[in-house]
């Protein structure tokens, strides 16, 4: 297994691209509401990585996806095509994106409300989202990639019953945009691989509301739920320390842009 370590010079250029990504998602926020469709949505992501000088790193990905962004809606666990049809109330519509800018690329993803939805959703909302942090909790020196499954797990799965995706996990982060190591969101503490100073991993939490089985839809990429209830995926892009990990992506653009936007339900926290 090459895992990579990342110099500080890296990191920095690893840190500016993936904020790249959260700006462009920070901007889908602004412009998410009922009527709007997903298509429109991607289009405004791939100008915004373009005109900051990146490019989108999912277009054309194994020369073969289409689009430059991932919008998965509803029961659409992620990898989501872009669609013509127009977003309606209550939709949850997760946002993934990747910048490619100076040889490094940044991959992130975050999940929104559209109107307002139930209870037992948002519950789901608050519920991924801490989990996405008791992960990076977790991605230190000398801990295990299995230290960062099992948390985001014993969360998940063991605490809330929520269903976690297997078939789909976090993964190493930098000149490409998918490296070792693997990061699933289950498995065993003190298994896997050893975390060291220095690696760069997209840790992202896909956790359904239902049952953890998912089935590929017709288009050949879009992952959708069995049992058709909704999912939720956060992602952030996280450099390992000593002692504390440092986070590399940033959600704060896009919660003050979920907050501000009266279309968008932002009362799950
Ligand atoms: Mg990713
Ligand atoms: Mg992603």
């Amino acid at each position: 297994v090459m895992i990579h370590l990342r110099s500080p010079l890296e990191i920095e250029l690893i840190r500016k691209s993936a904020l790249l990504v959260n700006d462009a998602i920070a901007e889908a926020a602004k412009m998410l509401k009922p009527g709007i469709t997903t298509m429109q949505v991607d289009a405004m992501l791939e100008q915004y990585i373009l005109d900051h000088g990146a490019l989108p790193s999912f277009k054309n990905y194994q020369n073969s996806y289409p689009y430059a962004s991932c919008i998965s809606v509803n029961d659409a666990v992620v990898h989501g095509f872009p669609t013509n049809v127009p977003l309606k109330e209550g939709d949850i519509v997760s946002v993934d994106a990747g910048a490619f800018l100076n040889g490094y690329h940044g991959d992130s993803a975050y999940t929104f409300i559209i109107g307002t939805t139930t209870d037992e959703v948002k519950k789901l909302f608050r519920i991924t989202n801490e989990s996405l942090y008791k992960g990076i909790e977790k991605a230190v020196h000398g801990n295990r990639v299995g230290d960062i499954a099992y948390a985001i797990q014993e969360y998940t799965e063991k605490q809330h019953g929520y269903g976690v995706v297997r078939e789909l996990v976090g993964h190493g982060v930098g000149r490409k945009l998918h490296e070792e190591p693997q990061v699933p969101n289950y498995g065993k503490r003190g298994n896997g691989p050893k975390l060291k100073e220095g690696t760069v991993i997209a840790i992202e939490p896909m956790i359904n509301l239902g049952v953890k089985e998912v089935y590929h839809a017709e288009d050949g990429w879009t992952i959708l739920t069995q049992d058709g209830k909704p999912s939720a995926h956060y992602e952030h892009n996280v450099c390992v320390k000593r002692g504390k990990a440092d986070i590399l992506s940033s959600f704060a653009a896009i919660e003050a842009a979920e907050k501000a936007n009266p279309h968008l339900d932002a009362s799950y926290y």
